[in-house]
């Protein structure tokens, strides 16, 4: 789940209207109980009141959770604003209220959702429109009910058109343009849920950093925008290599990746990280000055097993510090952070995120 997503666009517009219909409902239901009607039709809209207060204390951590309380809540609106038009009468127009109905459903429920509640919602409005205290006549039901379907036809248009916006965006922030791999904002947001993951289900988490070598040698021989069209073959390289649910390709800065995966052991991370680095190698693109003639990549990486002490950037400073291992031992291979010998473990002066 990313910073910004349709679900916690839905949750805070939920958390909106809670918010207004206990700011609206108490003082109405006070209003009606003086003013407008006998205390029972008072009494409905404070019950109301106290569900959507109930409801706000229930989701008061703002999560995309409270979602689940969205259909409960539609309901009771439904119901109570059903109840407005079916004591309405030719004085007292409650059943306009029914109006705020397609305007509350819109933004909160899945667009399949939408459809169900529109069409219960024009059902319902139709029978109690007809079987109310005073029954309306069927051209007033007619014209009431065409309003109602409009209201609900732009409303949900207009809030389809923003939640594509919002996936747009949503995308377009987590996604590295060149590569399309996602980018290093994204990274330390999903490591640290991916931590908290596989803590709680007793996985290992593997965190590999890949480097392409020489390129800047490659970049000089043939270009920058050949340059660039490598860094895409890479990327669509590591992302066919890294395809199952809980693998994460990420750029992590010029010509440098960063691969999440879990549930693997030591021995399969190794191999995981072979063949993406062979992946790599497969592409057979010819490096000239390179002293290998072709297109090569180095990676490290660290598997960890005891991840309640861990932090994200100890996972990437460590498999960081392997990555420059495996530089240092020539390019071309695969250092395990295990496998450094301890006194030289946090030997590397190398910083944390500077290029390799
Ligand atoms: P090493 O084997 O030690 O990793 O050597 P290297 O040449 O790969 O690494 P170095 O860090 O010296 O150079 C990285 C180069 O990557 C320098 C920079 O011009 C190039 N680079 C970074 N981002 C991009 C990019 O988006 N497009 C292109 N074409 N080149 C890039
Ligand atoms: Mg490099
Ligand atoms: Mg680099």
């Amino acid at each position: 789940m990313t910073r910004y997503s349709v679900e916690r666009f839905r949750a805070a517009v939920f958390h909106m209207y809670l918010r207004v219909a206990v700011a609206v409902t108490f003082p109405l239901s006070v209003l009606y109980f003086l003013f407008v009607a006998t205390p029972d039709k008072g009494g409905v809209p404070f019950a109301f009141a106290l569900f959507a207060a109930w409801l706000k204390w229930r989701t008061r951590h703002d999560s995309e959770e409270s979602l689940r309380y969205a259909g409960w809540f539609l309901l009771m609106l439904m119901c109570l604003m059903l109840y407005g038009t079916y004591v309405s009468n030719e004085k007292l127009h409650q059943e306009v209220w029914m109006m705020i109905f397609p305007i509350a459903f819109a933004p909160i429920v899945a667009e399949r959702e939408r459809i169900i509640w529109i069409v219960v919602g024009a059902l319902s409005l139709s029978a109690v429109s007809m079987l109310r205290l005073e029954p309306l006549t069927l051209m007033s039901t007619f014209v009431f009910l065409s309003a109602y379907l409009t209201l609900g036809l732009i409303t949900m248009m207009l809030v389809r058109h923003n939640e594509q916006n919002i996936e747009r965006l949503a995308h377009l922030t987590i996604t590295d343009p060149l590569t399309r791999t996602f980018n290093r904002g994204y990274l330390k947001e999903v490591m640290a849920s991916e931590i908290n993951r596989c803590r709680r289900g007793g996985q290992a988490l593997t965190v590999i950093m890949l480097d392409i070598d020489h390129f800047k040698m490659f970049n000089d021989t043939y270009g920058h925008l050949f340059g660039d069209s490598v860094l895409e073959q890479v990327a669509e390289s590591l992302m066919k290599s890294a395809q199952r649910a809980g693998d994460y390709v990420f750029r992590y800065g010029g010509e440098e990746f960063c691969i999440l995966t879990s549930g693997l052991d030591r021995d399969e991370s190794w191999q995981f990280t072979e063949k993406l680095r062979l992946s790599i190698y497969a592409l057979n693109i010819e490096n000239r000055q390179s002293p290998h003639r072709r297109l090569t990549a180095s990676a490290g990486f660290w598997c960890v097993t005891e991840l309640d002490e861990i932090t994200t950037s100890a996972l990437l400073l460590n498999a960081d510090n392997a990555l420059y291992r495996a530089k240092e031992a020539g390019r071309d291979r695969v250092v395990d952070f295990e496998d450094i010998p301890t006194a030289e473990k946090t030997g590397s002066t190398r910083l944390q995120g500077s290029p390799a």
